[in-house]
């Protein structure tokens, strides 16, 4: 399908400014070569702790926290601007988070589960206080049981904190692993940023408007149950489309590429690596000089050869534990937080360079 970009504003600078993925809206003009992206505390804390990394040239520089019309935004630099009529395209990195999700929500109601924000949680007051008053709460630390929902009360209780803001651990038997009151991440499920994720997990809701993408791109993908109900649960929905895409063979998948006045996101069954390929061509329009590399990557170039790459969307990354260590190759398991990046990042540059050979 080729839709029509959604531009920011008129203006004539801007005019080719993109969005390839993410919720409409979530993005606002910034000043001379900035934008805004709606908030987001865990991507904030990124930014910061980039700054002092390794990584920081290749990431937007952060001009920090800003209020527009009563919204909190982070402000960084538009990459695009200085390009003149850039083709870009992301892809967004890392294996399935999809399976997390669904196997979380699998879990039996009584489980003990710890949930550890990064601010004060106050449990739900009324009626359910007592039945549902959490085991232990130290302020940011909160265990209850996989039926005292981890949902609204957790996420809208917290004082004076936006929708989506709280940062949670889920553990699994989370009393074992508890040692004067320090938790140990040993058995940790999933890092939930989005409480939407959160409630899905816990209570899916059936979805009608997925169920009917789903059917858009394959009338048989749902199974006799959803095609009676007529919807499917979120989990189950992200997984199916982690499962057409490159996301679970390559370690990453194409979001979305504008090319000239086009912007085309539809990429969501292009799995092979010969696909991926051909896509990658396309983007560069067979020109081997701009066939460079550098969350999703953003690849961004224009008809001066100017070519970048850049590290973006820190929205669902999170720091690790003191003494945790990942190799970012090893498939995931329960526990092991392990997120593909560098399979994904491996594969890409694999792709990249057979292009650049042929
Ligand atoms: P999602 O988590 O669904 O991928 P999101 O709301 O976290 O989306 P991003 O992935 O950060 O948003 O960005 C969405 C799109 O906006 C990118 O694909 C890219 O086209 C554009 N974009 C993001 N950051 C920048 C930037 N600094 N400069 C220019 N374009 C950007
Ligand atoms: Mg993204
Ligand atoms: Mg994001």
């Amino acid at each position: 399908t080729i839709v029509n970009c959604p531009l920011l504003t008129s203006q004539r600078r801007r005019l080719s400014w993109v969005q390839l993925a993410g919720h409409k809206g979530s993005f606002k003009a910034g000043d001379e070569g900035s934008i805004l992206k709606k908030f987001s505390e865990n991507e904030k804390l990124c930014f910061e702790r980039l700054k002092e990394d390794a990584l920081h040239s290749f990431v937007p520089s952060y001009y920090g926290v800003v209020e527009r019309d009563g919204e909190l935004f982070l402000k960084m630099k538009d990459l695009l601007a200085e390009f003149d009529l850039p083709n870009v395209m992301d892809c967004k990195m890392g294996v399935s988070h999809a399976n997390m999700l669904c196997m979380a929500g699998s879990l039996p109601a009584e489980t003990p589960v710890l949930v550890v924000g990064l601010h004060p949680v106050r449990v739900m007051g009324g009626a359910h206080e007592e039945r549902e008053r959490p085991s232990y709460n130290n302020n940011n630390h909160f265990l209850c049981t996989r039926s005292q929902n981890l949902d609204a009360h957790l996420v809208r209780q917290t004082q004076g904190v936006p929708e989506g803001f709280l940062l949670t651990h889920i553990l699994l038997h989370a009393e074992r692993h508890f040692v004067q009151g320090v938790p140990l991440l040993t058995q940790e499920v999933k890092t939930y940023l989005e409480d939407e994720l959160v409630r899905a997990r816990v209570k899916p809701k059936l979805r009608e408007d997925l169920y009917n993408k789903m059917l858009e791109v394959d009338s048989e993908a749902p199974t006799v149950e959803e095609k009676k109900q007529k919807a499917v649960t979120k989990p189950r929905y992200m997984q199916w489309r982690e499962s057409l895409s490159s996301t679970n063979t390559l370690g990453f998948r194409i979001e979305g590429i504008k090319r000239g006045e086009t912007c085309n996101t539809d990429f969501k069954k292009t799995r092979s690596k010969e696909d991926v390929i051909q896509v990658f061509k396309d983007f560069v329009e067979g020109n081997k000089n701009i066939t460079v590399i550098g969350s999703s990557l953003l690849f961004i170039h224009d008809h001066t050869e100017r070519a970048e790459v850049w590290l973006i969307d820190f929205g669902k990354t999170t720091p690790l534990l003191d003494g945790q260590n990942l190799d970012h190759y090893r498939p995931w398991e329960e526990g092991n937080r392990e997120d593909g990046y560098l399979l994904g990042l491996d594969n890409l540059l694999q792709t990249l360079s057979s292009l650049a050979r042929e």
